[in-house]
């Protein structure tokens, strides 16, 4: 879960007013149903993705149209830069869940029922293909209470720090859990908690914090006393938001492992056994 500007990230402005345009011949599209569409954009952008915005419920021919626009992604017709978010390097982490990859391109609002907004540029969010399975259609749908943060409308809240990795024993076999830190307004920690419920795939979330787990095994190992281990975890969790941003499953393990002091010294006091 990230922040981002995703007109600096492509590199490039999506006009999607004109990308509409130059559809029109395509999608056999009347000047009033495209003024629909675009009116039905504004509200997204005004109501910053709500939702509660009702779907203008378009011809099942012009929704499944849309929605092969998208999956194809044509160059001759505007709409190559979805490409272009789905495998650019610079994301690097999931701007929806925070685990280190991201592979696909999700909408937002579901195409079923918001058809409207299948082609649109702030309704596409790059994200992981695990995290995308775990919401499925259902995540963001006109019934739900809160709607998933937005990379790019709820930057304000992504670019803090909202939820580190609470790490219990028995040590030999840790268990991590994403925890919502404290110190948030309510409504705030309702939707960080809403978010990284319907996000994060706990059973990836386990592997990757076993692995950066065996990695700090070997930190204490390799350490000479516990002060240089305590000294190299302090290191990766100031780091860690940097490389990665707040919220990156990287920062939350570091910043959890970090602040429990009794951990690094169990680390470091069983350091012969790993
Ligand atoms: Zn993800």
């Amino acid at each position: 879960m990230r922040a981002i500007d995703f007109r600096q990230m492509v590199g490039t402005k999506v006009d999607d007013a004109a990308i509409l345009s130059g559809l029109e011949n395509v999608l056999g599209l009347h000047w009033k149903s495209k003024a629909r569409i675009l009116a039905a954009y504004k509200s997204y952008k005004r109501r910053r993705g709500s939702t509660a915005l009702t779907a203008l419920n378009l011809s099942p021919s012009l929704a499944e149209q849309l929605s092969d626009l998208y999956s194809g992604k044509a160059a001759k017709h505007g709409l190559s830069w979805i490409k272009v978010i789905a495998s650019t390097a610079d994301f690097g982490y999931c701007p929806m869940c925070g685990s280190e990859t991201h592979k696909t391109v999700e909408h937002l609002l579901p195409r079923k029922p918001w058809a409207e907004f299948s082609i649109f540029s702030l309704n596409l969010i790059p994200s992981c293909g695990n995290c995308n399975s775990k919401r499925g259609n259902h995540a963001n749908s006109p019934t739900v209470k809160h709607r998933l943060l937005h990379p790019y409308f709820d930057s304000s809240i992504l670019s803090k720090r909202l939820h580190i990795t609470k790490i219990s024993g028995p040590y030999a076999a840790p268990k991590y859990e994403p925890a919502v830190v404290s110190g948030l307004a309510p409504r705030t920690r309702a939707k960080v908690l809403n978010h990284i419920r319907k996000n994060i795939d706990l059973i990836v979330y386990q592997q990757y914090c076993t692995n950066r787990w065996s990695e700090m095994q070997m930190e204490a190992k390799a350490a000479g006393d516990e002060a240089a281990l305590k000294k190299r975890i302090d290191f990766n969790a100031t780091t860690a938001p940097q490389i990665s941003g707040p919220n990156s499953w990287r920062t939350a393990f570091f910043s959890g492992l970090a602040s429990d002091p009794s951990i690094v010294s169990w680390l470091f006091a069983n350091r012969h056994a790993f």
